[in-house]
């Protein structure tokens, strides 16, 4: 029997406003001490009130509209009702039969998604379980605003579902509204995943996977429930009611949590102390607030400078990034016409494109690495790059003086020319270099056969050949380099 997987996931992502969702509190809180960042509303004293944030709401109403769902024309939140000591008030404020986000549907690289709804909700504190077994309670984080978006199970593979998530963090990020870091808990996900026989059109109870930390749990969780349900079906027992399971990353399996039987019922009501209110005129101003999406932007960073798929998932992935090579790529554009006009224009798109994905994407970023630094576009700025890449371009800078030239640049923040002139890497050198190795390797084909057939002692004998031409001008680890890619 032929089984295929069902899998739709519910992701919590933590927004990053400056208050809480319904009090005044910090919601920037997690480096505060422990319990400093509340007040009554958040602790649940009798008494208090709730107020909305509008910062929360307008971030939802994006979100809402990035997922291309259809936005509610009011308000609602409800209570629902349960018991932990990480929720003082006995329910939380969330939304239950009018989420303010509903049937969505979001395409990314030529896959579409459907959204069932995004919801606004309060989060719990923070619970500590102590190795003397008592826990302890930390409420900052008690309030933030959270939006918890359900797919449909519209995942046939772990795999995809792992990429979804990894939109929505691009997605948030790119709206600003959340860091959607998920080592950070900013951005938390259960997977529900059922199986069923190809061509049977029944949705089987299904399995939801909690206490999944990151990309790779998600892929993890799901094969491993894709190969214990795998087992259930040959052995004629596959699951007949609805079950909670956790994730364990350590083990690498999930374990029952809860059956369908044993399910809360949450008691929903309407939350008497928020009346519905009208949210109609935040829709515009929310809806121009968008910017271009991350799935919009790497369509046409390949399409309008010609990167390959892997180089604009890289470059849109970073925010700083994709604005430092647009400005890059447009200031290369602008020296490359105006120092060589007759250029033709699809070739300099492609050269760019591939001059970028190596000096920039490989070299640049990785020097950066080597020295424990991240980037930043004030290191080397986009004009000093594009310069740079110009020179690379015309030829004056070899893939050695180059290198030497970036490091520099991202010492010195100097500009390129500057560089060169000081450290004498320019154009003549480069020719005349080009010009001694060509003449050594005519002059001493004796050697020039030995070290091909092996022994690489007589590149010492070239180099100092060639140091002799140029009066010792000439660096002899590059000569070195040079001369073993010529021959
Ligand atoms: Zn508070």
């Amino acid at each position: 029997m032929q089984l295929e997987s069902i899998i739709g996931l519910e992701i919590h992502v933590q927004l990053s406003t400056q208050s809480k969702m319904f009090c005044a509190c910090d919601n920037r809180n997690e480096l505060m001490p422990p319990n400093t960042a509340v007040c009554p509303i958040c602790l649940g004293h009798p008494g208090t009130l709730p107020t909305p944030n509008e910062a929360a709401v307008r971030a939802a109403i994006k979100l809402g509209f990035a997922l291309g769902c259809t936005i509610a024309p009011r308000l609602k939140f409800d209570r629902k009702h349960y018991f932990y000591p990480d929720l003082p008030k006995g329910y939380q404020i969330s939304q239950y039969d009018e989420p303010i986000c509903s049937n969505g549907s979001f395409t990314f690289d030529g896959k579409t998604v459907g959204i069932e709804r995004a919801h606004l909700e309060e989060d719990a504190a923070k619970s500590f379980h102590g190795v003397g077994g008592e826990t302890l309670v930390d409420f900052n984080r008690g309030g933030s605003p959270l939006v918890e978006t359900v797919t449909r199970p519209d995942f046939r593979t772990p795999h995809d579902a792992k990429s979804f998530l990894q939109e929505m963090q691009l997605l948030v990020r790119a709206l600003g509204i959340s860091d959607g870091d998920m080592e950070k808990g900013h951005m938390r996900c259960d997977a529900n995943i059922s199986l069923r026989p190809v061509g049977d059109e029944t949705l089987y109870p299904k399995t939801e996977v909690k206490n999944i930390n990151s990309f790779r749990a998600v892929e993890r969780a799901l094969e491993y429930e894709i190969r214990r349900q795998t087992e259930l079906w040959k052995d004629g027992t596959a699951p007949a009611v609805s079950s909670t399971r956790g994730w364990n990353d350590i083990e690498m399996k999930t374990n029952e949590q809860r059956t369908k039987e044993a399910a809360h019922d949450y008691r929903y009501f309407p939350e008497p102390d928020i009346p519905p209110f009208l949210i109609g005129p935040l829709l515009e101003q929310c809806r121009r607030d968008i910017p271009e999406l991350p799935a919009a932007k790497r369509t046409r960073f390949q399409e309008e400078y010609g990167f390959a798929t892997q180089d604009a998932r890289q470059l849109i992935a970073d925010e700083a990034l994709a604005n430092y090579a647009e400005q890059v790529v447009s200031e290369f554009f602008e020296w490359v016409r105006s120092s060589a006009p007759d250029t033709d224009e699809t070739e300099l798109k492609k050269k760019s494109a591939k001059l970028i994905s190596g000096w920039l994407l490989t070299k640049y970023l990785g020097a950066l690495n080597d020295a424990g630094r991240l980037f930043t576009p004030d290191t080397i700025t986009p004009e000093n790059f594009a310069e740079f890449l110009t020179l690379v371009y015309l030829g004056k800078l070899n893939s050695t003086t180059g290198q030497r030239v970036l490091k520099q640049m991202i010492e010195t923040g100097a500009d390129p020319s500057q560089i060169i002139e000081t450290e004498h890497l320019g154009q003549a050198d480069g020719v005349a270099l080009d010009r001694w190795i060509a003449e050594t390797i005519e002059e001493n084909p004796e050697q020039i056969e030995q070290f091909r057939s092996g022994k690489t002692a007589v590149l010492q004998f070239l180099v100092g050949k060639v140091m002799k031409k140029s009066r010792g001008t000439a660096d002899p680890e590059e000569v070195a380099v040079q001369f073993q890619e010529k021959i």
